[in-house]
């Protein structure tokens, strides 16, 4: 009752100022009408507002999927305010060209990957564009050199690329080496060589002696790419390789010779980076003994980067503990999958600064396990007992190519040649051509080291 006679009597004032004023009743009526149309207007926003909710989508923009597989969406994180909340994705689905689920050829393709999200009272849609390249497989192959000596040679096929990295252990081993490799090189032209340091077991398959034909005598090679320094010049080796070396440039054998200092500063046509298959690069990682002296050859090692989707494969040479710091400081490393085992598993390289980074799932090294050739200190032959500690923190995914024997011919196959092969970017296998046993099960390791505790 109060309320209608207030009105009533609010309506009989309205009346009086309206004849006395007109124009003035006037503006107060638009007055009025404006701020009831605000008053509406914000209530409306209030009803209808939603709750502060932002999301944003972290993961690669870019991705490669491996030659005639389905298409997965991977590594892509939905966050709300810094939380992640990919699990309130419900749905996620591929838009644009259909060949991307099933990619046959080389080409690129790029789509759209929708994300629903149904979050609090929020559920909408995020979307976002993503290149899609082929990704072809890799198979990395740690050889047996074919003697007692510890040495180095990695044969790599990516896609159809050809990379051998080191022809050790001496001269006789361009052979065996030659023999794997004419298993998958069909057209006898190296695609890609890397000859990390200056140093006989890494180096002196690749010269030629009168009855057994070297690394380059028997490839044509397109790029070269070797250390940068070595305190070995006019040693008869470094000369040796230099010389057949610089004999293949100026024949043509040998299309591209770069250092890897050349690969850095990206001087005199080299590149940092080279494509070397569909999806698979090849990184020539910086360190600063390329261009500093150092008074150990081994740290002058080229070190090299493979990557293949989101897959990392480091190789390190013979490089040491100042090197590897080097390595840590210059580049900015990821997790690798693959590691190959720095000085074929000396306590002297394989240090935390490094693998601290890098926390290598498997770990393949290259020696002659248990060998005296470099050392009488037992703890010390590669794979040294303190390497193990460093690296058994990270994995026990660990193979050894070759162990020493006391008869005389002084070696036999431990796990034999080691093919680590990965066709997708993320899933691989790891065999060995005499078996695929860890280290840390093998009778070797069993009677002369021990598996850290921690
Ligand atoms: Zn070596």
């Amino acid at each position: 009752m109060a309320k209608k006679s207030t009105t009533s009597k609010l309506l009989k004032q309205g009346k009086k100022m309206a004849k006395k004023n007109p124009k003035g009743f006037l503006v107060v009526i638009i007055v009025l009408i404006v701020l009831a149309a605000i008053a509406a207007a914000g209530f409306l926003a209030f009803r209808n507002a939603r709750p502060n909710v932002s999301f944003t989508l972290i993961g690669p923009k870019e991705t490669s999927i491996a030659l005639n597989s389905t298409y997965k969406e991977r590594g892509t994180k939905a966050m709300y305010n810094g939380k992640d909340v990919t699990e309130r994705v419900v749905t996620t689905y591929y838009l644009g060209d259909a060949k991307v689920n099933a990619i046959t050829t080389e080409e690129e393709a790029t789509f759209t990957v929708k994300y629903k999200l149904d979050f609090q009272k929020y559920s909408g849609e995020l979307e976002r564009k993503v290149k899609v390249t082929a990704l072809e497989a890799i198979d990395i192959n740690f050889l047996e050199l074919g003697n007692k000596y510890t040495g180095d040679s990695t044969f790599i096929k990516a896609g159809s690329t050809d990379i051998l990295i080191d022809a050790g252990s001496r001269q006789s081993s361009a052979s065996t080496i030659a023999s794997f490799v004419d298993t998958y090189c069909e057209d006898g032209i190296l695609e890609y060589v890397i000859a990390t340091h200056a140093h006989q077991d890494h180096i002196e398959g690749f010269t030629s002696t009168n009855t057994n034909p070297g690394i380059f005598d028997r490839y044509k090679i397109d790029t070269l790419i070797d250390f940068a320094l070595s305190n070995n010049e006019g040693k008869a080796l470094h000369t040796k390789y230099c010389e057949k070396r610089d004999a293949k440039v100026a024949s043509g054998d040998i299309a591209h010779h770069y250092t890897a200092a050349d690969c850095i500063a990206g001087t005199n046509g080299a590149k940092k980076t080279y494509e070397i298959a569909a999806g698979i690069t090849m990184e020539i990682l910086d360190q600063k003994f390329y261009r500093e002296k150092s008074s150990d050859e081994n740290d002058y090692s080229v070190c090299a980067m493979f990557t293949q989707g989101d897959n990392h494969y480091l190789f390190t040479g013979d490089l040491e503990e100042k090197g590897e710091a080097s390595l840590v400081e210059l580049n900015n490393l990821p997790q690798v999958e693959l590691f190959k085992g720095g000085h074929h598993g000396s306590y002297t390289a394989n240090t935390d600064t490094l693998l601290n980074v890098i926390k290598p799932k498997t770990v393949c090294i290259c020696c002659c396990a248990g060998s005296d050739e470099y050392t009488k200190n037992p703890d010390n032959m590669f794979p040294a007992q303190l390497a193990v500690n460093r690296i058994g923190k990270w994995t026990d995914k660990v193979y050894v190519t070759t162990v020493a024997t006391d008869d005389e011919k002084g070696y036999k196959s431990m796990n034999g040649n080691i093919k680590f092969r990965c066709d997708d970017g993320i899933n691989y296998v790891v065999t060995g051509s005499n078996n695929s046993t860890i280290l840390k099960d093998t009778e070797w390791f069993k009677n002369n080291r021990t598996w850290p505790s921690n």
